[in-house]
């Protein structure tokens, strides 16, 4: 690439023969770089809410402590916040969980449309608030994949969370099963799942860095919505610990599509 690459050098002592080995050091320190990164991103996630969580008590301790209305309306930002530090303290743990051995590959033989028929059960009261109406077109024939059942409910929560938090207000979600096809990047036969939304689409220059820890197109109105940021970083991981790929479509103002290509053979 264009980068500059760091070796170490090491000579061996002299009464051996000469050894001169060169190592690359530029993978290490950019995974330092990176930890280092990820480190002051958890610290600053955390501590935002945890602020908000100290002002709050002193305040109900101090000038608001015998004003009822004040209280109430306190204890209600409060839980909101507490709430937003559970949910990434939990994506966190997911993401060290996943993270730990991608070579191991989940092998359960899973039903494909069962699982996303739970999700978007599950889903129901978001999907209520949205306004949105998801549905689930399957045009496999119960194929079997082979995986991990938690965590391919994971991916498609994730994935069907996004499309009713970014998609249109009161608009629709279409999820649809493929049948499988031969997958040429995976040189293999693949399923597909794609998870549609009709909302604004993201910029092409924002979709390769989607999956990167804590990158958000706009973090404003990813808090908003109650995201950690974290979620596309899960799918990650846990699809490629499936061998599959992610593939992302989206058009400005029309929409974005989200597919993952999970393997069947
Ligand atoms: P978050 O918790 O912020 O939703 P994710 O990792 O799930 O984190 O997604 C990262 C970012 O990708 C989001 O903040 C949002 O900007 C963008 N994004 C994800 N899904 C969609 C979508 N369906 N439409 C538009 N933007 C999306």
């Amino acid at each position: 690439g264009d980068r500059d690459t760091v070796y170490r050098v090491t000579v061996a002592p002299a009464d051996q023969d000469i050894v001169l080995s060169f190592e690359d050091q530029t993978a290490a320190e950019e995974a330092g770089k990176m930890r280092r990164d990820f480190v002051a991103n958890v610290s600053h996630e955390l501590r935002t809410p945890l602020t908000a969580l100290m002002g709050f008590i002193e305040t109900l301790g101090g000038a608001a402590r015998n004003d009822p209305n004040a209280r109430d309306r306190f204890l209600q930002i409060m839980e909101k916040e507490a709430a937003r530090m559970t949910r990434l303290v939990d994506d966190l743990l997911s993401l060290s969980r996943v993270e730990e051995d991608e070579r191991v590959r989940p092998r359960a033989p899973l039903d494909v449309a069962a699982l996303l028929g739970s999700v978007i059960k599950a889903l129901e009261p978001q999907v209520a608030a949205a306004n949105v109406t998801v549905a689930l077109h399957n045009r496999s024939a119960g194929d079997l994949v082979p995986g991990d059942a938690g965590q391919l409910v994971q991916v498609f929560t994730n994935l069907v969370e996004n499309a009713i938090k970014y998609g249109a207000a009161g608009g629709k979600v279409d999820v649809t099963i493929y049948a499988p096809a031969d997958d040429l990047r995976l040189r293999c036969t693949a399923i597909q799942i794609a998870v549609a939304d009709y909302g604004e689409g993201i910029e092409s220059h924002h979709i390769a860095r989607l999956t990167e820890r804590f990158y958000r197109v706009d973090s404003h109105r990813s808090r908003a919505v109650g995201g950690t940021g974290l979620g596309l970083a899960i799918v990650k991981h846990i699809v490629n610990r499936h061998r599959g790929r992610l593939q992302i479509e989206s058009e400005i103002g029309k929409g974005t599509v989200f597919s993952i290509f999970l393997p069947i053979s």
